[in-house]
């Protein structure tokens, strides 16, 4: 079994994730021994040179993830920005550069709270309700709205409203035709839609085998098929003056802005990057069609 001291289960651990391809194997280790006993990652490494005694049950989970299964899957959690998020199969996992995408709706959210007292926010192919339920952490008074087409993903979504006691309304729904009655309304519209072309197979088997298909190939050659759809429904329901941000793949940067101005509603449309300084999103602002400089 797995009785041996936890810095020896670790360097095991961390060896076997090694060589299955895992990158962060050692980090990767100490996480799992730190979702099996309850203590924090910093509490195991000091376990660890304490010379403690490995947990039950680590060499199953570190057998499950040398098989790539999606560490957020074994652990049931995924981190984003301040919260945590539950997982599991049939949800997309929330990537860190997804936190920038909510960063840029956190501060459009805030700025429109600031000067109008109240601030109305779409997340649309909501997922997990990752980066509604963020926003509404960030920025308290935020009226969130959070769409979702899968039935899986919104289950997922409902566990996350649940457990966070949140009041984002949640609607299965096409992004689409969703929210009719908030037409010309919204200040912010934030999306991570699909957007994989279906023949950029993903090269992760965590991606490829255990993210939802429908939340990663965005369908038609290029992949911006469902992204098109998140632009003309963000066209639909903000008001003028209201931001539209959008989660990208960094080929798809200038074909996305062209996306976005063909709308002819969208000025200041707008490329930026991700941590890492890659193209990965779209900004734009619905024009204030009759009223030029005016106040909002
Ligand atoms: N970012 C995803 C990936 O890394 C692609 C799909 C998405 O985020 N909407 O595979």
């Amino acid at each position: 079994m797995d009785l041996l001291p936890l810095d020896q289960a670790l360097r095991e651990a961390a060896r076997q994730l090694t060589a299955a391809g895992v990158g962060p194997a050692r980090a990767e280790a100490e996480v799992l021994v730190a979702h099996l006993t309850g203590r924090s990652r910093g509490e195991v490494v000091a376990d660890a040179v304490l010379g403690r005694p490995a947990p039950q049950g680590l060499a199953a989970l570190v057998a499950r993830r040398a098989l790539r299964e999606p560490l957020q899957h074994l652990t049931g959690t995924a981190p984003f920005r301040d919260i945590e998020l539950l997982v599991g199969p049939g949800v997309f996992v929330p990537r860190p550069e997804t936190e920038q995408v909510a960063e840029v709706a956190v501060r459009s959210a805030r700025q429109v709270l600031a000067e109008h007292g109240r601030v109305v926010v779409v997340d649309l192919c909501a997922g997990s309700a990752a980066i509604a339920l963020a926003v509404e952490a960030e920025v308290p008074g935020a009226v969130v709205h959070a769409v979702e087409l899968d039935a899986e993903a919104v289950a997922w979504a409902r566990r996350n409203l649940d457990r966070r006691g949140s009041d984002v309304r949640l609607v299965r729904a096409d992004a689409r035709t969703a929210l009719r009655d908030l037409d010309g309304t919204v200040d912010v519209v934030v999306s991570n839609p699909p957007y994989i072309p279906g023949d950029a197979v993903p090269r992760d088997p965590e991606v490829r085998d255990h993210d939802p298909q429908v939340a990663l190939y965005g369908l038609g050659p290029d992949g911006l098929t469902v992204p098109r759809g998140v632009i003309g429904a963000a066209a639909r329901l903000l008001r003028p003056g209201g931001v539209l941000v959008m989660e990208h793949a960094e080929v798809q940067a200038s074909a996305v802005r062209r996306a976005v101005e063909a709308s002819g509603v969208f000025v200041d449309v707008r490329t930026l990057p991700d941590l890492t300084g890659r193209d990965r999103m779209v900004v734009a602002r619905v024009g204030r069609r009759h009223v030029k400089d005016s106040p909002p």
